[in-house]
């Protein structure tokens, strides 16, 4: 069920490129030759922000801090600049991270060796909202994709939890959100398209489409540098945001079970017990003192899930509808209650991230691995998904309970490591063609 090994292999050397600091100045040259000025900088507050991501949610990636800090950052403003600046790089020697929003969990894209960091934020175009797919610039940001998608009558396949971040980071650093019920997760069949740009001399923007743009999804920026991309869209449903409540999470989960098999399926289903629901954004369809199942269904199937919830002793507390709602409860999903449990009571929590049906069938051996162990449970595509948070202790009791989750049943994957996590020897292979220097957010493999 494991994806790939739970690591507990500290930040990685790895792949070090050799450069210095006149290959940095020569690079900062190069770059205000083609960005202007402003569009590059070496200001220590700039380089302390392209350094950082969402990695401080891991106690243990937090101790390794710092992960590594950039010499310089750049702001491309249009994607014609893309391919000169990675050309730019590639010349001088110095290695490149691409960055979005910045809101990764696991310090990919935090810059390991320092050199350059390529902030896409200020690439945010809508090209074009066709019928079934959506183009846009890899710093465009979800919300704005889902917003665009909602004004042609169509929605995205999904988007992640921080519907904030980029088109760009969440292809390549995401994997699941709004919509993983009926799509999976990891974006498989999400894109249509890719424009990318390699670590070449004589870099330039490479159009892949369909099955050959699929291998560049989720490659941690470390294949190929996402400039533009199109995404698949779908006709948009008349979602409801359910809100209910439970005695307790038994019940709560209980009833995610059910709800996962409706029809047509739902977009989203989340649930907590009472004290991570504590936790999260005051709602009055979170009342204190319950356990909270949050769900995005069609409205065709509004009252069955009302009868579900109330088999299982729970009651709806509130329905909403519209977009503002949906993001709104979308941003409560996934790996937010953990952050919200993590904002209340600072240093007190990690989480590992893990999946099965056992997560709900054999629920309390499941958060009896850790102390004070309490599982937020996602409907994942055909099985459960969660994160189950535990007070944290050090490294070796986080990674004594993988095993014991394993026996249970349960699929583990860590958010305790900043190596590329998935596929990782394909990944390699491409990246030895597209990166041959090795210069694309390089420190992100273990051998
Ligand atoms: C509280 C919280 C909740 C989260 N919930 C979810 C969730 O529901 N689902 C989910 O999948 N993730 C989730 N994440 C992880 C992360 O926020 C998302 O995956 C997000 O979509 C990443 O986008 P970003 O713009 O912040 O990317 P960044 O963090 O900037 O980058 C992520 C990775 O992609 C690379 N990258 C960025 N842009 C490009 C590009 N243009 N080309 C090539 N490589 C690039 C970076 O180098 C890095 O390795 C969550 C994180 C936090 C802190």
């Amino acid at each position: 069920m494991n994806t790939t090994p739970v690591t507990m292999a500290p930040a990685s050397e790895v792949g070090r490129p050799e450069f210095g600091r006149d290959d940095v100045d020569a690079l900062a040259d190069d770059l205000v030759r083609i960005l202007g000025p402003r569009g590059v900088s070496a200001l220590p507050r700039a380089l302390t922000r392209a350094s950082k991501d969402g990695s401080g949610m891991s106690p243990i990636l937090t101790a390794q801090q710092p992960l590594g800090r950039v010499d310089l950052v750049c702001y491309p403003k249009s994607i014609s600049q893309v391919p000169a600046v990675v050309r730019a790089a590639v010349r001088r020697g110095v290695p490149v991270t691409t960055r979005g929003k910045g809101t990764g969990n696991y310090g990919q894209v935090v810059p390991r060796f320092g050199g350059l960091v390529m902030d896409t934020t200020s690439l945010a175009a809508i090209v074009e909202v066709g019928d079934g797919s959506i183009t846009a610039e890899a710093g465009a940001r979800m919300i704005t994709l889902e917003q665009a998608a909602w004004d042609t009558g169509q929605q995205l396949w999904m988007y992640p939890s921080t519907a904030q971040s980029t088109l760009g980071g969440f292809l390549a650093g995401g994997s699941a959100g709004t919509g993983t019920i009926v799509h999976g997760r990891n974006h498989m069949g999400f894109v249509a398209a890719l424009d990318v740009v390699y670590a070449h001399e004589d870099a330039e923007i490479v159009c892949l489409t369909g099955d050959d743009a699929q291998p560049l999804v989720h490659t941690y920026g470390v294949a190929g540098v996402i400039a533009r991309a199109t995404v698949r869209l779908e006709p948009l449903q008349p979602w409801r945001c359910v809100y209910t409540s439970f005695p307790d999470h038994h019940a709560a989960f209980g009833a995610a079970m059910e709800v996962r098999d409706v029809s047509p399926a739902p977009r989203l289903c989340s649930a907590d017990g009472a004290e991570i629901s504590s936790h999260l954004p005051s709602d009055e369809g979170i009342p204190a003192g319950r356990a909270s199942l949050r769900a995005i269904v069609d409205a065709a199937v509004v009252d069955e899930v009302e009868a579900i919830v109330q088999r299982h002793g729970g009651r709806v507390e509130i329905v909403r509808d519209g977009l503002q709602n949906t993001m709104r409860l979308s941003t409560i999903s996934y790996n937010h209650p953990t952050w919200w449990l993590q904002k209340a009571q600072p240093d007190r929590w990690f989480h590992m991230e893990v999946q099965g049906d056992a997560l709900v069938e054999r629920l309390d051996e499941v958060e009896a691995v850790y102390e004070g162990g309490m599982l937020h449970l996602e409907v994942g595509h055909g099985r459960m998904f969660g994160m189950l948070n535990g007070i944290y202790r050090d490294p070796d009791t986080v990674y004594a309970g993988v095993p014991e989750l394993e026996k249970l049943g349960v699929g583990v994957h860590s958010p305790h490591q900043s190596y590329v996590d998935l596929d990782a020897d394909r990944i390699k292979a491409i990246a030895a063609r597209t990166d041959p220097q090795g210069l694309l957010n390089p420190g992100r493999w273990l051998s």
